[in-house]
Order: structure tokens, then sequence, then C-alpha cells
């Protein structure tokens, strides 16, 4: 970042209406969620922030609806929201008003992303969104509206042309990668535990667009068990390079709390200091390139309490205000074989990726 500190107005995406889901008591994804976000932000004061609005948001228009998905993934949809009988996808239950919810907590996103391109806001967080297994005929993964499709179609129609989806869920992005596989003027970039065992099993390293989208579609594998080390590792060798040369005028950030090594779905073995180093460098990214046009949505992360402790971190980086992450005491180390392998993934990415775009 230059000497000029920049301002950063930030909105809070929140309403109660985000928490009308009922994926049953059981599921990973349960009510409370996002109404504990809110307590925790009120608790450590950043709801109080000068710079710090709370936007209500506003429900997915029909015209982008129609855009990320088809209409017999919409009537599916709207039958089982009608009867709260079937499911999206086998890990992904239905329930009665499921559409309604699926329409508000998808248009959270949008509705953040308008709050920033209308100047109200620089940086915006969502505690829902990041649905990013959802694909045009298909929910699935706890997903059933891609927002992250939603927003960069948006976005394209307000004259955006190079727009960042920096995915640190530790899930591959593979709804995502689907809408903007030969699209050079969409950059994902997904860092996510290796497919080869992991949900949604897609994603390898080989994958990195066609057409004139190819070195557009970045994915990064890690070994189980990976940690802060590793991750800091790879992130500092291919991100930095990959957002200079694509210059994004639009950033929208995943910044992955299910990656912590407290989550229950997941083997990654990451402290909140590299979440927190990770957020840092996209957010001064935002400032260096898109003149701050940045958008935080939470994605997954399935224990209580880091994804407080997300929150807390992502507020901080956005208002700029101190925020202390409690001690944090990953189970193990990074050893010679998770080094080697996170170096050859590495090595893989840079090779085919940036030699892809001349970098
Ligand atoms: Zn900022
Ligand atoms: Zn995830």
């Amino acid at each position: 970042m230059s000497a000029s500190i920049p301002k950063c107005e930030v909105g809070f995406i929140w309403s109660p209406e985000l928490e009308t889901f009922d994926f049953g008591s059981k599921h990973p994804i349960r009510v409370g969620r996002f109404q504990m976000v809110k307590d925790f932000l009120e608790e450590t004061r950043f709801l109080e922030h000068p710079n710090v609005k709370v936007i209500r948001p506003r429900p997915l228009a029909d015209s982008l609806l129609q855009r990320i998905h088809s209409s017999e993934y919409l009537k599916k949809v709207q039958r089982i929201s009608i009867t709260g009988e079937g499911e999206i996808d086998i890990d992904t239950p239905g329930f009665k008003g499921i559409y309604e919810n699926a329409k508000i907590t998808s248009g959270a996103t949008v509705t953040g992303i308008e709050a920033i391109i209308s100047g109200r806001v620089n940086h915006f967080y969502s505690p829902t969104g990041g649905f990013h297994h959802a694909r045009y005929e298909t929910g699935g993964g706890f997903c059933i509206f891609n927002d992250v499709a939603a927003s960069v179609y948006h976005l394209k129609g307000q004259g955006y042309e190079r727009i960042l989806i920096a995915d640190f869920d530790v899930h591959h992005g593979n709804g995502t990668q689907t809408y903007f596989y030969d699209d050079p003027g969409v950059m994902q970039i997904s860092f996510h535990e290796d497919p080869e065992w992991m949900y949604p099993h897609d994603g390898f390293i080989e994958d990195i667009g066609e057409g004139s989208g190819r070195g557009y579609n970045v994915n990064m594998c890690f070994p189980m068990d990976s940690g802060d080390d590793v991750y800091r590792y790879a992130f500092d060798e291919i991100v930095p390079s990959l957002i200079n040369f694509f210059q994004p005028e639009f950033i929208l950030f995943l910044p992955g709390f299910d990656g912590h090594y407290d989550d229950p779905l997941t083997h990654m073995n990451l402290t909140m200091d590299t979440i927190s180093y990770v957020a840092e460098k996209i957010h001064a990214a935002a400032h260096r390139w898109a003149d701050g046009r940045l958008g935080v949505i939470s994605g997954g992360g399935y224990n209580r309490e880091v994804f407080r402790y997300g929150a807390g971190v992502v507020m901080s980086v956005l208002t700029g205000r101190k925020y202390e992450i409690p001690p944090q005491t990953p189970p193990f180390e990074d050893d010679e074989g998770i080094w080697s392998e996170v170096k050859e993934n590495t090595r893989k990415v840079k090779d085919l990726v940036f030699s892809a775009l001349g970098i």
C-alpha cells in the first residue's frame, strides 16, 4: 500500500431474513449462524465504528437469477420451496421457503456490490454468500444460487472488465469456474484442499481455463494437514504476480474460514493468522488496483468460534481497527512430505499458468 492511508468505508450486509432457512438440526449450516456474527460484531464494537454501516440485503433480481440458472432448475427449487419436499442435492436438503431464502442470501452479495459501485462504501462484508458450488443446472454443497456468478454478471453489466474472484474457501469453487472458464475478463484463483479426496472432487491444477480464458482459471491444491508456512509460501509465490498481471477493477474475496485447523469438515491446519495474512494482502491489492473495491463473502466455516473470529479478522482488516486474535495452536507443523508436495504443486501452477499468461 502507498503512504497515503485510504479511507475504508465498510458495509456489513445483514438482516434477520438471512436466517429463514432450515437444513435440519444435524446439518453443518444451522440457524443462528448469522445472528451470531452480528452479535459478535456488536460485542467487539465493530458495528459502532464510524466507517461501518449496516446494509439491509435485497433479494436477488429475477433477471440475474435467470442469467445464472436454467429455468428447469429454478422451477425445481420453487417446487421444493412450496412443498418442503425433496432435496437440492444429497448434502443440501430442501425446506419450505428455500427459494425466497436463497434469493435473499445470494442477493446479499449483489446488494454489497451495488453499495460499492454507487460509492456508498469501499468494501462490504457479508456473513452469507460464497455459494460457489452451484452451477447453471444444479445446486449442491450447501449452495442453491451462485451469488458469485450473479455478482460477476452484475459487474459486467455495469462496465467492469476485469473481475478477480479470490476464492480461499478450502473447497474448490467448482460451480463458479464453469461460468467463466473461457473468459479472460474474470480471473478465479481458488486455493483448496486436494480434490482427490475432498468435495467437490474438482479443481485440478491442470484446469487453467480454455480459449482466450486460458491461464485465468487458477487452481492450487494442498495436501491434508497443510499449515501456515506452506500456505503462505504458495500464496506469496503465486498470487501477487497474478494480481499485478491482471490489475483487477473489482475483487470478490472468499476468506475461507473452513481452512482453519478447528474446522470439523476439512483437514487443513491453518490458523487465523494466515487467514488474516491473506485478507490483508487482498485488501491492499484492492486499494492498489481497484480503487478499494472489495467485497468479502464468508463462504464456508463450520466451527462457530472460528466463524466469529474470522468475522473479527475481516472487519479488522477492512476498517483498519485492531482486533486481537485469540492464541492459536495448530496440532501439527508442516513436515517434509507436505513441504515437498506443496512446492511441487506451486511449481506446476506457475509453469502452467504463468506461461499461458506470459508472466
Ligand atoms: Zn480499505
Ligand atoms: Zn468450503
